[in-house]
């Protein structure tokens, strides 16, 4: 990628791993190159001497698949973890990683987290007695919220929709300092452009939906730990809550792992030129892009990461209504809330996702209705300028 001088270097050999690691044809009956999909629940226990039914690594397809496994090794090797455990949704992910909390225990929150997060932690976690507090992204903020019973901090890095970078090194030598477990969701970056755990995270969380499989086709979700310790937990709530894939979805997931790196890239540059082509625009009033000399925490982004994905977000020059307008005229970006994929996608935050946040809340945090988040695919970026610049000119 020509643009990430002055970003952390790329990882060495990021796709190679994605294509080979865990995937030697000899493990299988007829050397596959590629990995089967094993599309069985359970698995026949043999009564060798030295092989008790007890010692097998399968059992019973919710303990572990080995589609799903070469899939988690693929992921591990990646995010630079111990080992990764794979879900039926990014939510599923998250809920399980709630069980690692009990009753009593205090979670802070950053407070632009990805809306089902948000609902996750005050609708669903309070209910088991785990409180959440929602702090401002800088460091201060972070300290002040912590309690006595503070267990978890979880952030998210870049935010979802205003692009806010939050310091992974500071906060995970706050964590360390109280012994807390800290957990950045990646979804945004994938490990090809950020890698948590090497910045001091003991816990990344993916939603697979969006670029890592980045296809639009697989809702699903990944923890990654650390350690030891912390994968054996996590591998065990895996098991007992249940939330796992199919087979076939891991095998969707892994082929497109194998272009990650070359969809990432496109992504980023693609993105990167239409931030810049409209950042001095008549009918934009701010481009938020942290690979824009114009954001406030370009520096910390540079410092963190490999780069930038294909999300940015514009303020344009306009109401609700000129939004509306906007929207309604683009032709290649189509209007859906999702994001990652190989197709450009353009939302409204105040009216979609943000839709239930309180008004006071979504002014604080700057989601007004003249915000509008891109979602840059992999179309001809000329195209998608074309797009973008028609739409203004309908305004
Ligand atoms: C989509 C998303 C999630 C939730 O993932 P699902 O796969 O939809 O359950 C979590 N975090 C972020 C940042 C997301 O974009």
């Amino acid at each position: 990628m020509s643009d990430n001088i002055g970003y952390l270097p790329l990882p060495k050999s990021f796709a190679t791993t994605a294509i080979h690691n865990a995937q030697e044809p000899e493990q299988w009956s007829c050397n596959e190159v590629v990995p089967p999909i094993s599309m069985t629940t359970v698995f026949k226990l043999s009564f060798n001497e030295e092989d008790s039914p007890g010692s097998h690594k399968y059992k019973y397809g919710r303990f572990g698949n080995p589609t799903r496994n070469v899939l988690e090794e693929v992921i591990a090797k990646l995010e630079c973890g111990y080992s990764a455990s794979c879900f039926g949704s990014g939510l599923g992910a998250s809920m399980t990683i709630l069980g690692l909390l009990k009753q009593g225990d205090h979670l802070v929150s950053v407070d632009d987290v990805y809306g089902g997060t948000n609902i996750l932690f005050s609708n669903v976690a309070n209910k088991f007695g785990i409180e959440t507090t929602f702090s401002e992204i800088d460091v201060e903020s972070f300290e002040k919220a912590l309690r006595p019973n503070t267990k978890m901090i979880w952030i998210e890095s870049p935010t979802n929709p205003t692009m806010k970078i939050c310091d992974i090194e500071a906060i995970s030598k706050l964590a360390k300092k109280h012994d807390i477990i800290l957990v950045v969701d990646n979804t945004f970056l994938t490990p090809y452009l950020q890698r948590p755990l090497t910045l001091g995270a003991d816990i990344v969380i993916h939603s697979l939906t969006k670029y890592m499989n980045g296809h639009s086709d697989v809702i699903m979700g990944a923890v990654v730990a650390k350690n030891e310790k912390l994968a054996k937990e996590i591998a065990v709530l895996q098991g007992s809550m249940g939330i796992i894939p199919s087979p076939f979805d891991c095998y969707q997931v892994l082929r497109s792992l194998k272009t990650l790196a070359l969809r990432m890239n496109q992504h980023s540059q693609s993105a990167l030129k239409i931030a810049e082509h409209f950042d001095k625009h008549p009918k934009v009033l701010k481009v938020l892009h942290p690979g824009l000399p114009s954001h406030p925490q370009h520096e910390l982004a540079k410092k963190q990461t490999s780069g930038h994905s294909g999300i940015l977000s514009l303020y344009i020059d306009g109401n609700l209504e000129s939004s509306l307008k906007f929207l309604r005229s683009l032709k290649i970006f189509a209007l859906a809330g999702s994001l990652g994929g190989y197709e450009s996608l353009a939302a409204l935050p105040s009216i979609m996702s943000h839709e239930f946040v309180p008004q006071e809340q979504k002014s604080k945090l700057g989601i007004t209705d003249n915000l509008i988040r891109l979602s840059v695919g992999l179309e001809d970026t000329d195209d998608l300028i074309a797009d973008l610049e028609n739409a203004f000119n309908l305004i």
